[in-house]
């Protein structure tokens, strides 16, 4: 099969290449693989969330994925009309287009991962609906899947499968058992603490928007953490895992340490008791670890804790503005961001428009690694330069699934290039908070020209407030955020508890 020539994206995890049993000219001739009777066929092909970054690097839409964490593609019709086939697949060669990059769970086939029959054990078999296995040797067979079985016990894999435990099927009786794998199975049992976690998904944003609503968050005090792409966004750093209990949301976050609860517990069940129940859960999974804890705690919430249960400390509190204010930069408090607005106005044929998605999507990874050079030839610090390598990763999901998730776009054109890009949300009806912010650093006034955009564009839409997130702790960004006086410094706490 011919191998796709393309730039290869270094963050990608690496895994094993599986070998394959099934000769390719006998592959070609068969029209079993890749073809599917049903569109949600449940044997289309699962991709982890390294692989959908790399298929979209290889040319396939965002759109066929429906959450970027890990999913099966969606499939399109087969134009004989003879049911529906994977979108990577060539009808007319017979050939994936994605071949020397296609998933770990098409690089299985025909063996399959799967749970046994009790529902207790996952193992691996093959399938009898593949044709050449039906004729193989047994010896031939075995000495694949000893293999197989060898490469899946890497760390590599054993990794990617603990955290999409969808790669693993439900059991198939047409799947012949080949061997169990203890280690897989304790590895993902192990990874999931608790059966009612649930990995934190794109089609769970209205059941959290609904426990915020319920608990009055963020309306009294609008911390930005209180909405779904803040988090969202950062599952491709740390897996997310959420639960719902007697009507109270829990979200949990793994970090290399233990779980900790990114958000304290939503919804209408009583606050004191939800934040015992998540100190417990959290007990119970990492023991006595002092990873256990709740962030962003509004200054309401933790005054509701007893002081004696449990310690508080500051975490970097939310700078919120009066959106007219940075919308007109008027008086001599603006007058440096004002001089810098004129500035690349008259220097640069600036041009603002809304992001649209995938049309700005390639000019928008461009600028972000263009600026990544320029923030690192600045020297950055060490804390800023753990941000910025995971940060490409998440704005990846703004640039491919920011209108599934409610993000709102702008981006500045600089002769035909896109020179800077915002993404942010509707915190509250009356409070728009910016998410992400990139400029070219090499053009003074531009970052400012398009922060007072985003302020302009929300003052129209309803905003009084505009929540510009904390600092992270960053000199350099405490005194950008300062100079635009904040009018409230919005509180946010770290629980712990002993
Ligand atoms: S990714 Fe390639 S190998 Fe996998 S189902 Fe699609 S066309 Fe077939």
């Amino acid at each position: 099969m011919t191998p796709v020539q393309t730039e290869f994206n270094s963050q990608v995890t690496l895994l094993p290449h599986l070998p394959q049993i099934v000769p390719g000219e006998v592959c070609a001739q068969c029209d079993v693989c890749c073809r599917f009777p049903e569109s949600d066929s449940f044997l289309r092909p699962y991709f982890t969330r390294d692989e959908i970054r790399e298929a979209v690097s290889l040319g396939l839409s965002p759109a066929l994925f429906d959450d970027p964490a890990g999913a099966q593609i969606a499939l399109v019709n087969d134009p004989a009309g003879d049911g529906y086939h994977c979108p990577a697949f060539d009808p007319e060669s017979a050939q994936c287009g994605i071949y020397q990059r296609r998933p770990l769970d098409c690089q299985l086939y025909p063996l399959a991962l799967m749970w046994n029959e009790a529902g207790d054990q996952i193992v691996l078999g093959w399938d009898t609906k593949c044709p050449f296995m039906r004729e193989a040797r047994s010896s031939e067979i075995r000495v694949h899947r000893e293999r197989v079985q060898q490469l899946l016990g890497e760390e590599s894999a054993l990794r990617v499968l603990e955290a999409h435990p969808r790669l693993i099927g439900r059991y198939q009786d047409d799947v012949v058992v080949l061997a169990p794998l203890p280690e897989v199975t304790r590895r993902v049992w192990a990874h999931q603490p608790d059966r009612r976690l649930q990995p934190l998904r794109l089609a769970d944003a209205p059941m959290m928007a609904a426990a915020l609503r319920a608990s009055g968050s963020p309306v009294r005090e609008p911390l930005a953490a209180f909405a779904f792409p803040y988090h969202y966004v950062w599952t491709t750093t740390l897996p997310h895992r959420w639960m719902e209990q007697n009507g109270v949301y829990f979200l949990f976050a793994q970090s290399p340490d233990g779980w900790f609860m990114p958000v304290p517990p939503f919804g209408a069940g009583v606050f004191v008791e939800a934040v015992r129940e998540g100190f417990a859960l959290m007990r119970q999974w990492n023991g006595a670890s002092p990873v256990s804890r709740i962030e962003n705690l509004t200054d309401s919430q933790k005054n509701g804790l007893d002081a004696r249960t449990y310690h508080f400390s500051n975490k970097n509190p939310d700078y919120l503005y009066r959106a007219e204010a940075l919308a007109n930069l008027a008086g001599d408090r603006y007058k440096s961001q004002r001089a810098l607005c004129n500035r690349v106005e008259r220097e640069q044929p600036v041009t603002f428009e809304s992001y649209r998605s995938p049309d700005h999507h390639q000019g928008c990874r461009s600028l972000y690694r263009r600026w990544a050079g320029q923030k690192q030839a600045a020297r950055l610090d060490q804390m800023g330069q753990w941000l910025l390598e995971d940060a490409e990763a998440a704005h990846e999901i703004a640039w491919s699934w920011g209108e599934r998730l409610g993000l709102l776009g702008t981006i500045a054109m600089v002769r035909d290039q896109i020179a800077a890009y915002t993404f942010g949300y509707w915190l509250t009806p009356t409070t728009y908070a910016v998410l992400f912010e990139v400029a070219d650093r090499s053009m003074p006034g531009l970052a400012q020209a398009l922060f007072r955009q985003t302020c302009r564009t929300a003052l129209r839409n309803g905003a009084e407030w505009i929540n510009a997130m904390d600092d992270a702790g960053l000199p350099g960004l405490q005194k950008a955020k300062q100079a635009y006086h904040p009018t409230t410094m919005v509180k946010s706490w770290i629980a712990s508890a002993d």
